[in-house]
Protein backbone atom coordinates (compact mmCIF):
# COMPACT_ATOMS: atom_id res chain seq x y z
CA UNK A 1 0.00 0.00 0.00
CA UNK A 2 1.06 3.09 -0.91
CA UNK A 3 0.65 6.23 1.62
CA UNK A 4 -0.23 8.61 -0.61
CA UNK A 5 -3.26 6.58 -1.96
CA UNK A 6 -4.17 5.86 1.68
CA UNK A 7 -7.82 6.49 2.50
CA UNK A 8 -7.19 7.62 6.15
CA UNK A 9 -7.46 11.25 7.39
CA UNK A 10 -4.91 11.58 10.75
CA UNK A 11 -6.38 14.71 12.87
CA UNK A 12 -4.04 17.30 14.45
CA UNK A 13 -5.94 17.18 17.87
CA UNK A 14 -7.82 14.41 19.64
CA UNK A 15 -11.96 14.87 18.45
CA UNK A 16 -13.49 17.00 21.52
CA UNK A 17 -16.24 14.42 22.80
CA UNK A 18 -13.68 11.61 22.87
CA UNK A 19 -12.85 10.97 26.78
CA UNK A 20 -10.78 7.67 27.05
CA UNK A 21 -7.26 6.80 25.20
CA UNK A 22 -9.07 4.36 22.70
CA UNK A 23 -11.54 6.36 21.45
CA UNK A 24 -8.93 9.61 21.02
CA UNK A 25 -6.21 7.30 19.66
CA UNK A 26 -8.39 5.53 17.05
CA UNK A 27 -10.36 8.53 16.12
CA UNK A 28 -7.22 10.96 15.61
CA UNK A 29 -5.23 8.04 13.98
CA UNK A 30 -8.02 7.67 11.33
CA UNK A 31 -8.96 3.83 11.84
CA UNK A 32 -13.01 5.33 12.94
CA UNK A 33 -15.17 8.45 11.70
CA UNK A 34 -18.45 8.64 13.55
CA UNK A 35 -21.54 8.92 11.74
CA UNK A 36 -24.24 9.18 14.75
CA UNK A 37 -24.71 8.49 18.14
CA UNK A 38 -22.84 5.25 19.27
CA UNK A 39 -22.03 4.66 15.56
CA UNK A 40 -19.25 4.32 13.57
CA UNK A 41 -17.86 4.15 10.27
CA UNK A 42 -14.77 1.79 10.02
CA UNK A 43 -12.29 2.90 8.08
CA UNK A 44 -9.90 0.69 6.18
CA UNK A 45 -7.11 0.98 8.76
CA UNK A 46 -9.91 -0.21 11.15
CA UNK A 47 -11.48 -2.34 8.83
CA UNK A 48 -8.16 -4.21 8.23
CA UNK A 49 -7.83 -4.60 12.66
CA UNK A 50 -11.32 -6.08 12.70
CA UNK A 51 -10.65 -8.77 9.90
CA UNK A 52 -7.32 -10.04 11.72
CA UNK A 53 -9.34 -10.15 14.84
CA UNK A 54 -12.07 -11.74 13.66
CA UNK A 55 -9.71 -14.39 11.26
CA UNK A 56 -8.02 -15.09 14.58
CA UNK A 57 -11.41 -15.76 16.39
CA UNK A 58 -12.33 -17.67 13.38
CA UNK A 59 -9.66 -20.24 13.69
CA UNK A 60 -9.78 -20.82 17.04
CA UNK A 61 -13.74 -21.32 17.07
CA UNK A 62 -13.08 -23.81 14.33
CA UNK A 63 -9.93 -25.88 15.84
CA UNK A 64 -12.56 -25.59 19.14
CA UNK A 65 -15.40 -27.41 16.77
CA UNK A 66 -17.67 -25.08 16.68
CA UNK A 67 -19.50 -23.92 12.91
CA UNK A 68 -20.03 -20.73 11.16
CA UNK A 69 -23.31 -19.63 9.90
CA UNK A 70 -24.83 -16.17 9.53
CA UNK A 71 -28.68 -15.39 10.62
CA UNK A 72 -30.67 -12.23 9.78
CA UNK A 73 -29.88 -9.03 11.61
CA UNK A 74 -33.69 -8.09 11.71
CA UNK A 75 -35.81 -10.62 14.07
CA UNK A 76 -39.42 -10.87 13.85
CA UNK A 77 -41.11 -10.12 17.63
CA UNK A 78 -42.88 -13.21 17.93
CA UNK A 79 -39.92 -15.32 18.49
CA UNK A 80 -39.32 -12.59 20.86
CA UNK A 81 -42.45 -12.85 22.66
CA UNK A 82 -41.93 -16.84 22.95
CA UNK A 83 -38.78 -16.56 25.09
CA UNK A 84 -40.59 -13.44 26.78
CA UNK A 85 -37.93 -11.11 26.61
CA UNK A 86 -39.81 -8.74 24.15
CA UNK A 87 -41.26 -7.33 27.57
CA UNK A 88 -38.11 -7.83 29.42
CA UNK A 89 -35.12 -6.51 27.18
CA UNK A 90 -36.58 -2.82 27.92
CA UNK A 91 -35.62 0.56 25.92
CA UNK A 92 -31.84 -1.18 24.48
CA UNK A 93 -33.96 -3.21 22.15
CA UNK A 94 -34.23 -1.35 19.05
CA UNK A 95 -37.93 -1.70 18.07
CA UNK A 96 -39.53 -1.22 14.42
CA UNK A 97 -42.36 -1.85 12.26
CA UNK A 98 -42.40 -2.85 8.46
CA UNK A 99 -44.91 -2.10 5.83
CA UNK A 100 -47.18 -4.25 6.80
CA UNK A 101 -47.33 -2.82 10.33
CA UNK A 102 -45.42 -6.34 11.71
CA UNK A 103 -42.73 -5.43 14.73
CA UNK A 104 -39.42 -6.34 14.37
CA UNK A 105 -35.75 -5.70 15.78
CA UNK A 106 -32.99 -5.11 15.39
CA UNK A 107 -30.78 -8.23 16.87
CA UNK A 108 -28.72 -7.75 19.96
CA UNK A 109 -28.12 -11.03 20.59
CA UNK A 110 -29.50 -14.09 18.79
CA UNK A 111 -30.64 -16.55 21.14
CA UNK A 112 -34.38 -16.61 19.82
CA UNK A 113 -33.19 -17.01 16.21
CA UNK A 114 -30.98 -19.89 16.92
CA UNK A 115 -33.01 -21.47 19.39
CA UNK A 116 -35.50 -21.59 16.69
CA UNK A 117 -33.31 -22.57 14.31
CA UNK A 118 -32.26 -25.72 16.07
CA UNK A 119 -35.91 -26.21 16.68
CA UNK A 120 -36.45 -26.30 13.16
CA UNK A 121 -33.54 -28.87 12.68
CA UNK A 122 -31.85 -30.53 15.87
CA UNK A 123 -34.67 -33.51 16.18
CA UNK A 124 -32.73 -36.12 17.48
CA UNK A 125 -29.94 -36.83 20.15
CA UNK A 126 -27.80 -38.22 17.42
CA UNK A 127 -27.53 -34.34 16.36
CA UNK A 128 -25.74 -33.40 19.19
CA UNK A 129 -23.55 -31.58 20.44
CA UNK A 130 -22.93 -28.99 18.12
CA UNK A 131 -21.73 -25.46 18.83
CA UNK A 132 -22.55 -22.93 16.09
CA UNK A 133 -21.29 -19.28 15.70
CA UNK A 134 -21.56 -16.01 13.62
CA UNK A 135 -19.35 -12.38 13.40
CA UNK A 136 -22.02 -9.87 12.59
CA UNK A 137 -23.16 -6.39 13.94
CA UNK A 138 -25.89 -6.25 16.72
CA UNK A 139 -27.54 -3.25 17.64
CA UNK A 140 -28.28 -1.89 21.14
CA UNK A 141 -30.13 1.59 21.88
CA UNK A 142 -27.58 1.72 24.67
CA UNK A 143 -28.20 4.68 27.41
CA UNK A 144 -25.12 5.95 27.17
CA UNK A 145 -23.19 5.11 24.16
CA UNK A 146 -19.31 6.52 24.85
CA UNK A 147 -15.69 5.58 24.76
CA UNK A 148 -15.95 5.08 20.83
CA UNK A 149 -15.87 1.61 19.96
CA UNK A 150 -16.08 0.37 23.47
CA UNK A 151 -19.75 0.99 23.62
CA UNK A 152 -21.18 1.38 20.48
CA UNK A 153 -25.00 1.04 19.40
CA UNK A 154 -24.14 -1.19 16.46
CA UNK A 155 -20.69 -2.84 17.31
CA UNK A 156 -19.60 -6.03 15.82
CA UNK A 157 -19.95 -9.09 18.34
CA UNK A 158 -18.99 -12.73 17.31
CA UNK A 159 -21.72 -15.13 19.40
CA UNK A 160 -22.16 -18.72 19.26
CA UNK A 161 -24.84 -21.20 20.57
CA UNK A 162 -24.04 -24.64 21.71
CA UNK A 163 -26.78 -27.32 22.18
CA UNK A 164 -26.08 -30.20 24.42
CA UNK A 165 -28.43 -33.47 25.91
CA UNK A 166 -26.81 -33.27 29.34
CA UNK A 167 -25.48 -30.79 32.31
CA UNK A 168 -22.33 -32.73 31.96
CA UNK A 169 -21.68 -31.86 27.73
CA UNK A 170 -22.60 -28.32 28.96
CA UNK A 171 -20.06 -28.36 31.18
CA UNK A 172 -17.45 -29.95 29.21
CA UNK A 173 -18.17 -27.48 25.86
CA UNK A 174 -17.82 -24.84 28.46
CA UNK A 175 -14.71 -25.48 29.60
CA UNK A 176 -13.69 -25.91 25.75
CA UNK A 177 -14.96 -22.44 24.85
CA UNK A 178 -13.44 -21.02 27.70
CA UNK A 179 -10.29 -22.33 26.79
CA UNK A 180 -10.24 -21.02 23.19
CA UNK A 181 -11.12 -17.76 24.62
CA UNK A 182 -7.96 -17.53 26.33
CA UNK A 183 -6.13 -18.76 22.85
CA UNK A 184 -8.26 -15.78 21.35
CA UNK A 185 -7.25 -13.02 23.52
CA UNK A 186 -3.60 -14.16 24.05
CA UNK A 187 -3.11 -13.85 19.62
CA UNK A 188 -5.17 -10.95 19.77
CA UNK A 189 -2.24 -9.69 22.53
CA UNK A 190 -4.48 -9.13 25.28
CA UNK A 191 -4.21 -9.96 28.59
CA UNK A 192 -7.52 -11.26 30.23
CA UNK A 193 -8.63 -12.47 33.64
CA UNK A 194 -11.61 -14.76 33.67
CA UNK A 195 -13.97 -13.47 36.15
CA UNK A 196 -17.18 -14.72 37.80
CA UNK A 197 -19.94 -12.79 36.61
CA UNK A 198 -23.70 -12.16 36.52
CA UNK A 199 -25.89 -13.38 33.79
CA UNK A 200 -27.52 -10.16 33.10
CA UNK A 201 -30.27 -10.18 30.33
CA UNK A 202 -29.18 -12.79 28.80
CA UNK A 203 -29.78 -15.39 31.80
CA UNK A 204 -28.69 -18.64 33.16
CA UNK A 205 -26.89 -19.49 35.79
CA UNK A 206 -23.11 -19.83 35.61
CA UNK A 207 -20.91 -16.98 33.38
CA UNK A 208 -18.05 -15.58 33.37
CA UNK A 209 -16.60 -12.77 31.38
CA UNK A 210 -13.01 -12.05 30.18
CA UNK A 211 -11.56 -8.71 31.42
CA UNK A 212 -8.78 -6.66 30.51
CA UNK A 213 -7.48 -5.06 33.13
CA UNK A 214 -6.75 -1.58 32.52
CA UNK A 215 -5.77 1.53 34.86
CA UNK A 216 -6.97 3.96 32.72
CA UNK A 217 -10.37 5.31 33.00
CA UNK A 218 -12.18 2.74 30.15
CA UNK A 219 -12.67 0.19 32.71
CA UNK A 220 -16.09 -0.06 33.40
CA UNK A 221 -16.08 -2.80 36.00
CA UNK A 222 -14.98 -3.22 39.28
CA UNK A 223 -13.07 -7.07 39.52
CA UNK A 224 -12.31 -8.20 42.61
CA UNK A 225 -9.67 -10.93 42.96
CA UNK A 226 -7.07 -12.79 45.14
CA UNK A 227 -3.80 -14.48 45.06
CA UNK A 228 -6.00 -17.89 45.25
CA UNK A 229 -7.73 -18.10 41.98
CA UNK A 230 -11.11 -16.59 43.11
CA UNK A 231 -12.06 -13.23 40.63
CA UNK A 232 -15.92 -12.05 40.43
CA UNK A 233 -17.22 -9.18 38.80
CA UNK A 234 -18.49 -6.16 41.40
CA UNK A 235 -22.15 -6.97 40.25
CA UNK A 236 -20.98 -11.05 41.31
CA UNK A 237 -18.54 -10.58 44.05
CA UNK A 238 -18.84 -11.69 47.94
CA UNK A 239 -16.68 -11.71 50.59
CA UNK A 240 -15.48 -12.02 54.10
CA UNK A 241 -16.08 -8.29 55.97
CA UNK A 242 -13.32 -7.72 58.57
CA UNK A 243 -14.69 -7.83 62.59
CA UNK A 244 -16.64 -4.51 63.14
CA UNK A 245 -19.46 -3.34 66.43
CA UNK A 246 -22.47 -4.51 64.85
CA UNK A 247 -23.82 -4.21 69.06
CA UNK A 248 -24.86 -0.88 69.91
CA UNK A 249 -25.52 -2.24 73.94
CA UNK A 250 -22.77 0.21 74.82
CA UNK A 251 -24.42 3.54 73.34
CA UNK A 252 -27.99 2.61 74.12
CA UNK A 253 -29.39 1.22 77.23
CA UNK A 254 -33.13 1.15 76.25
CA UNK A 255 -34.54 1.02 73.05
CA UNK A 256 -36.55 4.55 72.50
CA UNK A 257 -37.48 6.72 69.63
CA UNK A 258 -34.93 10.09 70.13
CA UNK A 259 -34.70 13.37 68.41
CA UNK A 260 -32.12 13.24 65.78
CA UNK A 261 -32.71 16.49 63.87
CA UNK A 262 -30.96 17.72 60.33
CA UNK A 263 -29.23 14.21 60.31
CA UNK A 264 -29.74 13.51 56.62
CA UNK A 265 -27.11 11.48 55.83
CA UNK A 266 -25.47 8.21 58.03
CA UNK A 267 -22.33 10.21 58.70
CA UNK A 268 -24.17 13.21 59.81
CA UNK A 269 -26.42 10.32 62.07
CA UNK A 270 -23.42 8.58 63.07
CA UNK A 271 -21.48 12.23 64.06
CA UNK A 272 -24.70 12.89 66.04
CA UNK A 273 -24.64 10.15 68.01
CA UNK A 274 -21.07 9.54 68.69
CA UNK A 275 -21.03 6.04 66.86
CA UNK A 276 -19.59 3.89 64.56
CA UNK A 277 -22.54 3.41 61.32
CA UNK A 278 -21.78 -0.21 61.85
CA UNK A 279 -24.54 -0.33 64.02
CA UNK A 280 -26.57 2.07 62.18
CA UNK A 281 -29.19 -0.20 59.91
CA UNK A 282 -29.59 1.47 56.92
CA UNK A 283 -32.77 1.71 54.86
CA UNK A 284 -33.13 2.31 50.49
CA UNK A 285 -35.83 2.63 48.78
CA UNK A 286 -34.97 1.36 44.65
CA UNK A 287 -37.56 1.37 42.37
CA UNK A 288 -37.29 -1.94 40.08
CA UNK A 289 -39.54 -2.91 37.16
CA UNK A 290 -40.97 0.33 38.13
CA UNK A 291 -42.30 -0.47 41.65
CA UNK A 292 -40.64 0.31 45.02
CA UNK A 293 -38.89 -2.05 47.04
CA UNK A 294 -36.90 -1.00 50.43
CA UNK A 295 -33.12 -2.63 50.86
CA UNK A 296 -31.79 -2.82 54.39
CA UNK A 297 -28.16 -2.84 54.98
CA UNK A 298 -25.21 -2.37 57.53
CA UNK A 299 -24.97 1.50 57.42
CA UNK A 300 -20.84 1.53 56.93
CA UNK A 301 -21.87 -0.85 53.22
CA UNK A 302 -23.23 -0.33 50.24
CA UNK A 303 -25.87 -2.34 48.39
CA UNK A 304 -25.01 -3.81 44.81
CA UNK A 305 -27.98 -3.03 42.71
CA UNK A 306 -27.83 -6.16 40.59
CA UNK A 307 -27.61 -8.64 43.61
CA UNK A 308 -30.46 -6.46 44.74
CA UNK A 309 -31.90 -6.39 41.82
CA UNK A 310 -31.76 -10.56 41.10
CA UNK A 311 -32.72 -10.79 44.55
CA UNK A 312 -36.20 -9.43 43.70
CA UNK A 313 -35.91 -11.26 40.22
CA UNK A 314 -36.44 -7.87 38.16
CA UNK A 315 -34.64 -6.96 35.35
CA UNK A 316 -34.39 -3.12 35.66
CA UNK A 317 -32.91 -1.26 38.69
CA UNK A 318 -32.21 2.69 40.05
CA UNK A 319 -32.73 4.33 43.22
CA UNK A 320 -35.72 6.05 43.95
CA UNK A 321 -35.65 9.89 43.84
CA UNK A 322 -36.45 11.98 46.56
CA UNK A 323 -39.86 12.59 44.50
CA UNK A 324 -40.51 8.95 44.84
CA UNK A 325 -39.47 8.57 47.97
CA UNK A 326 -41.98 11.48 48.98
CA UNK A 327 -45.21 9.63 47.31
CA UNK A 328 -44.37 6.59 48.98
CA UNK A 329 -44.70 8.02 52.32
CA UNK A 330 -47.55 10.41 51.69
CA UNK A 331 -49.29 6.62 50.41
CA UNK A 332 -47.75 4.83 53.53
CA UNK A 333 -49.36 7.58 55.54
CA UNK A 334 -45.79 8.49 57.01
CA UNK A 335 -44.09 12.82 56.45
CA UNK A 336 -40.99 11.54 56.40
CA UNK A 337 -37.54 12.88 54.09
CA UNK A 338 -34.87 11.22 53.37
CA UNK A 339 -32.31 10.28 55.70
CA UNK A 340 -34.99 9.11 58.34
CA UNK A 341 -36.67 6.27 56.29
CA UNK A 342 -37.54 2.92 57.77
CA UNK A 343 -39.13 -0.34 57.43
CA UNK A 344 -41.56 0.29 59.84
CA UNK A 345 -45.45 0.03 57.98
CA UNK A 346 -43.73 -0.55 54.56
CA UNK A 347 -46.74 -3.10 53.72
CA UNK A 348 -47.23 -4.74 50.60
CA UNK A 349 -44.05 -3.18 49.65
CA UNK A 350 -40.62 -5.95 49.19
CA UNK A 351 -37.98 -5.71 51.85
CA UNK A 352 -34.70 -7.56 51.44
CA UNK A 353 -32.32 -7.45 53.69
CA UNK A 354 -28.71 -7.94 53.76
CA UNK A 355 -27.39 -10.88 55.15
CA UNK A 356 -25.36 -8.09 57.45
CA UNK A 357 -28.48 -7.31 59.03
CA UNK A 358 -28.91 -10.70 60.64
CA UNK A 359 -26.16 -9.87 63.60
CA UNK A 360 -26.90 -6.21 64.08
CA UNK A 361 -28.47 -5.52 67.96
CA UNK A 362 -29.24 -2.46 69.88
CA UNK A 363 -28.69 -0.59 66.54
CA UNK A 364 -30.46 2.43 65.20
CA UNK A 365 -33.19 2.80 62.55
CA UNK A 366 -35.16 5.29 60.94
CA UNK A 367 -39.17 4.67 61.93
CA UNK A 368 -40.25 6.99 58.80
CA UNK A 369 -40.46 10.32 61.13
CA UNK A 370 -38.20 13.02 60.03
CA UNK A 371 -35.65 14.45 62.59
CA UNK A 372 -36.43 11.30 64.81
CA UNK A 373 -34.88 7.94 64.89
CA UNK A 374 -35.00 4.44 67.03
CA UNK A 375 -32.21 3.59 69.04
CA UNK A 376 -31.09 0.53 70.59
CA UNK A 377 -34.10 -1.05 68.44
CA UNK A 378 -33.24 -5.36 67.61
CA UNK A 379 -34.97 -6.81 64.69
CA UNK A 380 -37.97 -8.03 67.04
CA UNK A 381 -38.27 -4.08 66.98
CA UNK A 382 -38.78 -3.85 63.10
CA UNK A 383 -41.60 -5.90 60.62
CA UNK A 384 -39.99 -8.99 60.31
CA UNK A 385 -37.67 -9.49 58.07
CA UNK A 386 -38.61 -12.55 55.27
CA UNK A 387 -35.90 -11.87 52.74
CA UNK A 388 -32.50 -11.99 53.69
CA UNK A 389 -29.89 -11.99 50.86
CA UNK A 390 -26.39 -11.02 50.25
CA UNK A 391 -27.55 -7.60 48.05
CA UNK A 392 -23.56 -5.98 49.84
CA UNK A 393 -21.16 -4.08 47.23
CA UNK A 394 -17.85 -6.29 47.61
CA UNK A 395 -15.01 -3.22 48.85
CA UNK A 396 -11.76 -3.39 49.02
CA UNK A 397 -10.34 -4.16 52.49
CA UNK A 398 -12.86 -7.20 52.36
CA UNK A 399 -11.32 -10.67 52.87
CA UNK A 400 -11.21 -13.28 50.16
CA UNK A 401 -15.11 -15.52 50.44
CA UNK A 402 -12.37 -18.71 49.53
CA UNK A 403 -9.10 -18.59 51.17
CA UNK A 404 -9.64 -15.38 53.62
CA UNK A 405 -7.31 -13.61 52.35
CA UNK A 406 -7.49 -9.63 51.35
CA UNK A 407 -9.61 -8.97 48.26
CA UNK A 408 -7.85 -6.40 45.73
CA UNK A 409 -9.90 -4.75 43.33
CA UNK A 410 -9.07 -2.81 39.76
CA UNK A 411 -10.59 -1.97 36.84
CA UNK A 412 -11.56 -3.85 33.81
CA UNK A 413 -13.01 -4.26 30.38
CA UNK A 414 -14.98 -7.00 29.20
CA UNK A 415 -14.25 -8.45 26.14
CA UNK A 416 -15.84 -11.38 26.56
CA UNK A 417 -18.38 -13.21 28.00
CA UNK A 418 -19.98 -17.02 28.18
CA UNK A 419 -22.78 -18.61 29.92
CA UNK A 420 -24.02 -21.74 30.95
CA UNK A 421 -28.02 -20.99 29.62
CA UNK A 422 -29.29 -24.39 30.43
CA UNK A 423 -32.63 -24.91 29.46
CA UNK A 424 -33.91 -21.03 29.66
CA UNK A 425 -35.20 -20.75 25.89
CA UNK A 426 -35.40 -24.09 24.63
CA UNK A 427 -37.89 -24.67 27.43
CA UNK A 428 -40.20 -21.48 27.46
CA UNK A 429 -39.78 -21.92 23.31
CA UNK A 430 -40.70 -25.82 23.26
CA UNK A 431 -37.62 -26.51 21.41
CA UNK A 432 -36.93 -30.07 22.03
CA UNK A 433 -35.35 -32.86 20.74
CA UNK A 434 -36.07 -37.06 21.22
CA UNK A 435 -33.16 -38.57 23.72
CA UNK A 436 -32.52 -42.43 22.91
CA UNK A 437 -35.88 -43.75 24.09
CA UNK A 438 -37.61 -41.48 22.06
CA UNK A 439 -39.06 -38.86 24.50
CA UNK A 440 -38.98 -35.03 23.80
CA UNK A 441 -36.14 -33.17 25.82
CA UNK A 442 -35.40 -29.39 25.89
CA UNK A 443 -31.88 -28.91 24.70
CA UNK A 444 -29.39 -27.49 27.03
CA UNK A 445 -27.75 -24.45 26.06
CA UNK A 446 -24.88 -22.15 26.41
CA UNK A 447 -23.84 -19.20 24.60
CA UNK A 448 -20.59 -16.95 24.10
CA UNK A 449 -20.18 -13.83 22.98
CA UNK A 450 -16.71 -11.95 22.01
CA UNK A 451 -16.92 -7.96 21.09
CA UNK A 452 -14.56 -7.82 18.02
CA UNK A 453 -14.89 -4.13 17.53
CA UNK A 454 -14.46 -3.71 21.91
CA UNK A 455 -11.63 -6.09 21.80
CA UNK A 456 -9.22 -3.71 18.94
CA UNK A 457 -10.78 -0.92 21.16
CA UNK A 458 -9.06 -2.36 24.44
CA UNK A 459 -6.41 -3.50 22.61
CA UNK A 460 -5.54 0.26 22.19
CA UNK A 461 -6.16 0.80 25.73
CA UNK A 462 -3.46 -1.98 26.48
CA UNK A 463 -0.92 -0.49 23.89
CA UNK A 464 -0.31 2.74 23.55
CA UNK A 465 2.05 5.98 24.39
CA UNK A 466 1.88 9.41 24.14
CA UNK A 467 2.61 9.34 20.22
CA UNK A 468 0.31 6.84 19.44
CA UNK A 469 -0.83 3.50 19.23
CA UNK A 470 1.52 0.29 19.57
CA UNK A 471 -0.46 -2.34 17.60
CA UNK A 472 0.47 -6.04 18.53
CA UNK A 473 1.89 -7.52 15.50
CA UNK A 474 -1.31 -10.20 15.09
CA UNK A 475 -3.99 -7.41 14.75
CA UNK A 476 -1.38 -4.65 13.52
CA UNK A 477 -3.63 -3.00 9.99
CA UNK A 478 -0.45 -3.25 8.39
CA UNK A 479 3.00 -4.87 9.83
CA UNK A 480 5.59 -2.32 8.47
CA UNK A 481 5.96 1.33 7.37
CA UNK A 482 8.76 2.21 5.07
CA UNK A 483 9.53 6.00 5.09
CA UNK A 484 12.14 7.50 2.53
CA UNK A 485 12.81 10.80 4.49
CA UNK A 486 12.60 12.73 0.84
CA UNK A 487 11.01 11.42 -1.95
CA UNK A 488 12.82 13.41 -4.35
CA UNK A 489 16.50 11.30 -3.46
CA UNK A 490 16.70 9.16 -6.09
CA UNK A 491 18.62 6.87 -3.78
CA UNK A 492 16.37 6.49 -0.79
CA UNK A 493 13.61 5.95 -3.24
CA UNK A 494 15.38 3.30 -4.88
CA UNK A 495 16.26 1.46 -1.69
CA UNK A 496 13.11 2.25 -0.24
CA UNK A 497 10.95 0.58 -3.48
CA UNK A 498 13.37 -2.40 -3.34
CA UNK A 499 13.07 -3.10 0.57
CA UNK A 500 8.91 -2.78 -0.34
CA UNK A 501 8.80 -5.13 -2.85
CA UNK A 502 10.64 -7.82 -1.11
CA UNK A 503 8.55 -7.38 2.10
CA UNK A 504 5.63 -7.75 -0.16
CA UNK A 505 6.44 -10.39 -1.88
CA UNK A 506 7.29 -12.24 0.91
CA UNK A 507 3.63 -11.85 2.38
CA UNK A 508 4.91 -8.80 4.84
CA UNK A 509 2.26 -6.12 5.05
CA UNK A 510 3.92 -3.12 4.41
CA UNK A 511 3.24 0.20 3.31
CA UNK A 512 5.45 2.98 1.85
CA UNK A 513 5.06 6.78 2.53
CA UNK A 514 5.60 8.13 -0.33
CA UNK A 515 4.13 11.36 0.37
CA UNK A 516 5.82 14.11 -0.53
CA UNK A 517 6.10 15.56 3.29
CA UNK A 518 8.44 16.50 5.83
CA UNK A 519 9.86 13.41 7.40
CA UNK A 520 8.83 14.98 10.98
CA UNK A 521 4.92 14.42 9.68
CA UNK A 522 5.46 11.06 8.40
CA UNK A 523 7.01 9.98 11.77
CA UNK A 524 4.57 11.00 13.54
CA UNK A 525 1.92 9.39 11.66
CA UNK A 526 3.19 6.45 11.83
CA UNK A 527 3.72 6.39 15.91
CA UNK A 528 -0.15 7.71 16.19
CA UNK A 529 -1.34 5.05 13.29
CA UNK A 530 1.08 2.37 15.46
CA UNK A 531 2.63 -0.02 12.78
CA UNK A 532 4.56 -2.25 14.34
CA UNK A 533 8.08 -1.68 12.58
CA UNK A 534 9.36 1.70 10.66
CA UNK A 535 11.79 1.13 8.53
CA UNK A 536 13.66 4.70 7.48
CA UNK A 537 15.57 5.35 4.23
CA UNK A 538 17.47 8.58 4.97
CA UNK A 539 20.75 9.83 5.33
CA UNK A 540 22.41 6.85 6.87
CA UNK A 541 22.07 5.43 3.27
CA UNK A 542 25.88 6.75 2.65
CA UNK A 543 27.11 4.52 5.10
CA UNK A 544 25.00 1.38 3.69
CA UNK A 545 22.28 1.34 6.45
CA UNK A 546 18.06 2.28 7.38
CA UNK A 547 17.14 2.88 10.31
CA UNK A 548 15.13 0.22 11.93
CA UNK A 549 13.07 1.24 14.85
CA UNK A 550 10.54 -1.57 16.79
CA UNK A 551 7.48 0.42 18.11
CA UNK A 552 6.85 -1.35 20.90
CA UNK A 553 9.85 -0.83 22.60
CA UNK A 554 10.89 2.45 21.17
CA UNK A 555 14.51 0.62 20.22
CA UNK A 556 16.30 1.78 16.50
CA UNK A 557 18.82 -0.14 15.17
CA UNK A 558 20.82 0.42 12.13
CA UNK A 559 20.83 -2.71 9.47
CA UNK A 560 21.56 -2.86 6.20
CA UNK A 561 18.69 -2.77 3.77
CA UNK A 562 19.01 -6.65 3.54
CA UNK A 563 19.44 -7.38 6.85
CA UNK A 564 16.02 -4.96 7.43
CA UNK A 565 14.29 -7.23 5.34
CA UNK A 566 15.06 -10.03 6.88
CA UNK A 567 14.46 -9.52 10.51
CA UNK A 568 11.34 -8.02 9.49
CA UNK A 569 10.26 -11.46 7.81
CA UNK A 570 11.57 -13.28 10.65
CA UNK A 571 9.78 -11.53 13.42
CA UNK A 572 6.59 -11.06 11.22
CA UNK A 573 6.08 -14.39 10.22
CA UNK A 574 7.23 -16.20 12.68
CA UNK A 575 4.58 -14.76 14.98
P1 LIG B 1 -21.90 -4.60 28.97
O1 LIG B 1 -22.09 -5.15 30.34
O2 LIG B 1 -20.54 -4.01 28.76
O3 LIG B 1 -23.01 -3.70 28.52
P2 LIG B 1 -23.00 -7.03 28.10
O4 LIG B 1 -22.58 -7.89 29.22
O5 LIG B 1 -24.37 -6.51 28.03
O6 LIG B 1 -21.97 -5.81 27.97
P3 LIG B 1 -22.95 -9.30 26.33
O7 LIG B 1 -24.39 -9.46 26.11
O8 LIG B 1 -22.24 -10.17 27.28
O9 LIG B 1 -22.67 -7.76 26.71
O10 LIG B 1 -22.25 -9.27 24.90
C1 LIG B 1 -21.08 -10.01 24.56
C2 LIG B 1 -19.93 -9.09 24.28
O11 LIG B 1 -20.25 -8.07 23.35
C3 LIG B 1 -19.44 -8.33 25.50
O12 LIG B 1 -18.59 -9.13 26.28
C4 LIG B 1 -18.73 -7.14 24.87
O13 LIG B 1 -17.40 -7.51 24.52
C5 LIG B 1 -19.52 -6.89 23.61
N1 LIG B 1 -20.43 -5.74 23.79
C6 LIG B 1 -21.59 -5.71 24.47
N2 LIG B 1 -22.15 -4.50 24.40
C7 LIG B 1 -21.34 -3.74 23.63
C8 LIG B 1 -21.39 -2.40 23.17
N3 LIG B 1 -22.39 -1.59 23.49
N4 LIG B 1 -20.36 -1.95 22.38
C9 LIG B 1 -19.35 -2.76 22.04
N5 LIG B 1 -19.26 -4.04 22.44
C10 LIG B 1 -20.24 -4.53 23.23
MG1 LIG C 1 -21.68 -9.56 29.26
Amino acid sequence: MKMSKMFVQTLREFPSDAEVISHKMLARAGYIKKLTSGVYNYMPLMWRVLKKIENIIREEMDRAGAQELLMPFVQPKELWEESGRWEAYGKELMRLKDRHDRVMCLGPTHEEIITALARDVIKSYKQMPVNLYQIQSKFRDEVRPRYGLLRGREFIMKDAYSFDKTQEGLDKEYENMAQAYKRIFDRCGLETKMVQSDSGAIGGSVSHEFMVITDGDAGENDVFYCECDYSANSNHAVSKLPKAKVDGAEYFSKTEIIDTPNTHSIDELSEFLHIPSSIILKSLVYIVDKKPVIALIRADKNVEETKLMNAVGGIDIRIASSAEIAELMAEKGFDAVPGFIGPKGMTDIPIIADETVKDMKNFVVGINQTDKHMVGANLSDIPAIENYADIRLVEAGDFCPVCGKPLKVTKGIEVGNIFQLGTKYSKPMNAVYLDENGKAQPYIMGCYGIGVTRTAAAAVEAHYDEHGIKWPISIAPYHVVIVPVNIKDELQMKVAQEMYDKLLAAGIEVVLDDRDERAGVKFKDADLIGFPFRVTAGKTLSEGFVEYKIRETEEVLKLTPDEAVNDLINKILKK
